[in-house]
């Protein structure tokens, strides 16, 4: 029996708090089931919550029929472009700024990473802003730098595209 046919389980005003994309990780990758219809080896898990009931984990089929005003797919679509983008960032071909450092020009952005009292931090400008935003933590490798570089240009990304 699934949850759909449960009685005491709302079929409809559930909201999305969150979108998580099980294949991100890679090696670890283990495939979600749906807590509404058990529906098995779902990549991205859709949490969905209610005033009624306790929060689901949930497919994007029954994501979409539990919100109204959810377009489960649409979300799936750009986590996916993320994972892509994500894949090939640290092979891009980075540019090195005028005193040495490795960096990017994407989407109107300025960004890159330096090394500093023996850390890698990274920066990020927007023209259109002028001053660079530096990161609040420092890391011990340039990869997890260029790593957590990423993460925040995507924010960025996102906010712009509103
Ligand atoms: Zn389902």
């Amino acid at each position: 029996m699934t949850r759909w046919d449960q009685p005491g389980v709302p079929h409809r005003g559930w909201r999305c708090v969150g979108v998580e994309d099980l294949g991100a990780d890679g090696p670890r990758y283990e495939p979600g089931t749906c807590e509404m219809c058990g529906k098995e080896r779902l990549r991205y898990i859709h949490t969905m919550e209610h005033d009624e009931y306790d929060p689901l984990g949930v497919g994007c089929v029954c994501a979409d029929k539990m919100a109204t005003d959810y377009d489960a797919k649409a979300e799936e679509k750009k986590l996916k472009s993320k994972a892509g983008r994500e894949s090939r960032w640290l092979s891009r071909r980075w540019r090195t700024s005028w005193n040495g450092n490795p960096m990017l020009n994407l989407d109107g952005l300025n960004l890159g990473v330096y090394f500093h009292h023996g850390k890698w931090k990274f920066w990020i400008t927007d023209p259109m802003h002028g001053t660079p935003e530096y990161s609040p933590a420092a890391y011990g490798t340039e990869e997890e730098a260029k790593l957590d570089l990423f993460e925040r240009y995507w924010q960025v990304k996102q906010e712009r595209e509103g």
